[in-house]
């Protein structure tokens, strides 16, 4: 259906005019029965989820296409989560608003044991992902948004649909989340000079897109800065169990516990992003209440609960049980290993790009190649990213999705699908496939370089791609 033109919705406002009965003084005629907004006119669908159907019909083309798109962990469930989604069909009434207190109670105990945090269950609250808790954490608090560049996709997007406006704070690039004091105080300055209410910052640790991971010097500068300014801090940690083994996950929470909100989720850790489960921690005390109770009552006008049985496998999920922090642990190094060799392949070909630390992204930069780039008409991130796609069958995701300059050659490419086995003859057969990748991912000693290397055909196809690609551009140096 084509929008209306100026002319065809001026004739149509005088047809209705004639035709309907007399409006209230002062009440304005809508020109087409299906108006929106003004805040979802402009509002994209999320850019991973619209990656992911373009690749989808490429390859139903029948297109090989190298997917680097889309942040979807795909290991098998284990096997109690599995069992207790099956024996949990009858629970069909409504559950809590904040889920059942049993599920409260065992994520407050996992975070006992997990972190050695002291979480009383009442300052846990459940809802389907932790992406529609960010939201209406973001609305129940009041000010504008402070967000490190690059961020993941759906931060802004979500602060100004809720009329909020976002601050970009500048990062380290070597580390690309490196916040330090400078960024932080310069991006406030600014934005309170322009007439901002910043009173809010997210920090994503590890962090999509760039797999980096924030130094415990950092997150406790981070802390001190948040609370002499008096800043909320939504610590986004959905990655934090996939942290490879190098460096520590450090929570603000640790440091800033009266100030930090803590998301979490089922998605990632244990390869169940369709099941929405995730959950949000609130700080201690009164004033940590006040915030769950608004979130409640936004949720309960919204979504209402969490669907019982996924509810009840999540009781799982988070129980105290050896085999699910051995099956965590070796998500994680497969994770790490994935990523740590498609990593040294791009830097040995010349890319700049951090070492990731955690999740299952990398965030390479080609600037060393911008005039051979520019030759072939790749001017911005996007187009790097349509170049990759259409000459050489790889899907990325552009760096402007991460809030950074259209002219920064920096993509995200995430590993998490480089993992899946060519073509196995069944179902079963291909997870037995990638429960011998994470048992024989356990056991590899030490740093990626000494890895045994596992055999992972995708990911061998795209370590081989980049370097026809880079060859094609010629020697980095050379520019
Ligand atoms: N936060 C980050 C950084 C993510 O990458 C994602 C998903 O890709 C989410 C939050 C949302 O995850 P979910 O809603 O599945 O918990």
């Amino acid at each position: 259906m084509s929008r209306p033109t100026a002319h065809s919705s001026a004739h149509s406002a005088v047809r209705s005019r004639a035709a309907s009965p007399r409006l209230a003084p002062g009440a304005r005629r809508a020109s087409t029965p299906l108006g929106l907004t003004a805040s979802v006119r402009t509002l994209q669908p999320s850019a991973t989820l619209l990656i992911n159907e373009l690749v989808a019909a490429r390859q139903a083309a029948g297109r090989q296409t190298i997917h680097l798109g889309f942040g979807q962990a795909i290991f098998p469930l284990p096997p109690r989560l599995r069992a207790a989604l099956a024996a949990s069909a009858t629970r069909t009434g409504y559950p809590p608003v904040l889920g059942y207190p049993e599920l409260r109670a065992a994520i407050a105990g996992y975070l006992g044991r997990a972190r050695g945090w002291d979480v009383a269950p009442e300052r846990v609250g459940v809802g389907p992902g932790s992406k529609p808790l960010i939201y209406v954490a973001l609305q129940a608090l009041e000010g504008d948004l402070l967000l490190p560049v690059p961020s993941w996709v759906s931060y802004a997007p979500q602060a100004k649909l809720l009329g909020k406006r976002v601050i970009p704070v500048p990062t380290d690039a070597t580390d690309h989340l490196g916040l330090s004091r400078a960024g932080l105080a310069g991006a406030l300055a600014r934005a309170r000079h322009e007439g901002a209410n910043p009173r809010i910052l997210i920090v994503n640790t590890p962090s999509n897109p760039t797999g980096g991971m924030l130094a415990r010097e950092d997150v406790v500068a981070l802390a001190d800065w948040a609370r002499a300014e008096s800043i909320t801090l939504i610590s986004d940690e959905i990655y934090a169990e996939l942290a490879h083994g190098w460096r520590a996950h450090v929570s603000p929470a640790e440091h800033y516990p009266e100030g930090t909100l803590v998301t979490g989720s089922l998605s990632k850790p244990f390869s169940a992003g369709g099941w929405r489960l995730g959950y949000l921690v609130v700080p201690a005390g009164r004033e940590g209440q006040r915030l769950l109770s608004a979130i409640r009552a936004l949720a309960s006008e919204i979504w209402s609960g969490v669907a019982g049985p996924i509810q009840a496998a999540g009781i799982e999920a988070y129980a105290d049980d050896p085999e699910l922090g051995a099956y965590l642990r070796q998500s994680a190094r497969a994770h790490g290993q994935i990523a740590a060799r498609l990593h040294a392949a791009l830097v040995a070909r010349g890319a700049f790009c951090a070492r990731p630390a955690g999740a299952f992204y990398l965030y390479p930069d080609f600037a060393p190649w911008r005039q051979a780039l520019a030759a072939r008409g790749v001017h911005s991130s996007l187009d790097l990213a349509r170049h990759l796609l259409e000459e050489w069958g790889i899907a990325t995701l552009p760096g402007t999705e991460f809030g950074e300059q259209p002219g920064a050659l920096r993509l995200r490419l995430a590993t998490s699908l480089l993992c899946e086995p060519d073509g196995p003859a069944s179902a079963e057969a291909r997870e037995a496939a990638l429960w011998a990748l994470l048992r024989a991912a356990d056991t590899a000693p030490g740093e990626a370089a000494e890895l045994e290397p596992l055999s992972l055909p995708a990911l061998d196809r795209a370590i081989a791609r980049f370097g026809e690609f880079a060859a094609s551009l010629g020697d980095p140096a050379a520019e």
